[in-house]
């Protein structure tokens, strides 16, 4: 039987976070549920050991550096070292460039890439003790950029070269690093999206699924799928890889 290991997932009290916990766990882990608010981690922590799991809710800004370092500390003592972490959390800020404030900017580069930062320099020294680490960094079609999204766009594409550069630098321990760019994925996010435009989300999905390859928007079990695949014992030959689960090409 293979070690069990002790999962980060950020930004999962909701959304492909949720899901993303949800299977990790399912998969055999004992994953720490890391979200803004403590209690809103709950549920999670809840559906996860009605499932005979193990979990553990903890809030923490992942751009906060203090948190992040006393975040970890606790998920160590409490559920075991952490080689396995999930960098999802994430928020977008839409505007177009010239209507784009520089908080807008700030606040979306924060959450992405310095949270990503933190959390996986927080977690790596007890990956690399272990001699074992599995990263997987939220990116997105919009890398690839994405009218309206100029902040999020460049976060988005920084996850990517962030990525390739902890799989050169970590390799060596038996970590990887990878990195899942989603298309259109149904979550609260998205619903936003379509509130923003003045579109019921139903019409907003259904015209999304139009202009998608396999013809019906994202759910968050298809991130948590590819997730679960790469934080998996057997994936440890794949590292440094974008995989854009997108229903297509790409988006
Ligand atoms: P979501 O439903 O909005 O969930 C994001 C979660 O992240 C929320 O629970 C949010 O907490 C949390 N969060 C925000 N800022 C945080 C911080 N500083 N520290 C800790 N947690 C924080 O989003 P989602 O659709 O599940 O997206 C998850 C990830 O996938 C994001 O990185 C997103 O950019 C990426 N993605 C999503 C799509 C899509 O179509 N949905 C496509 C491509 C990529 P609060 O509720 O307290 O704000």
């Amino acid at each position: 039987m293979s070690t069990p290991r002790t999962a980060v997932v950020t930004g999962a009290a909701r959304g492909i976070g949720a899901e993303v916990a949800r299977r990790l766990a399912s998969d055999g882990m004992a994953v720490a549920v890391v979200d803004l608010d403590e209690s809103a981690c709950q549920s999670v922590v809840d559906d996860i050991t009605h499932a005979g799991g193990r979990a553990l809710a903890v809030g923490c800004d992942v751009a906060d550096e203090a948190a992040v370092t006393a975040a970890v500390e606790r998920i160590a003592t409490e559920l075991g070292a952490p080689t396995v972490l999930v960098n999802n959390a994430g928020i977008i800020r839409d505007n177009l460039l010239f209507k784009m404030t520089t908080d807008d900017w700030d606040a979306v580069m924060n959450v992405h890439l310095r949270g990503a930062f933190l959390m996986s320099r927080a977690c790596q020294a007890h990956m690399v003790e272990a001699k074992f680490g599995r990263i997987v960094n939220l990116s997105s079609t919009s890398a690839l950029g994405n009218r309206g999204q100029a902040n999020y766009a460049a976060a988005k594409a920084g996850m990517q070269g962030f990525t390739k550069t902890l799989a050169l630098e970590l390799g060596r321990y038996g970590v990887t690093a990878n990195a899942i760019a989603p298309g259109f994925i149904a979550t609260d996010m998205t619903a936003a999206t379509a509130a923003r435009v003045g579109m019921e989300f139903e019409a907003f999905k259904a015209a999304a699924a139009k202009e998608i390859p396999v013809a019906r928007v994202g759910r968050p079990e298809d991130i948590a799928h590819t997730a679960s695949f790469l934080c998996s014992e057997g994936a440890g030959f794949v590292s440094g890889q974008v995989i854009y689960v997108a229903g297509g090409p790409r988006d």
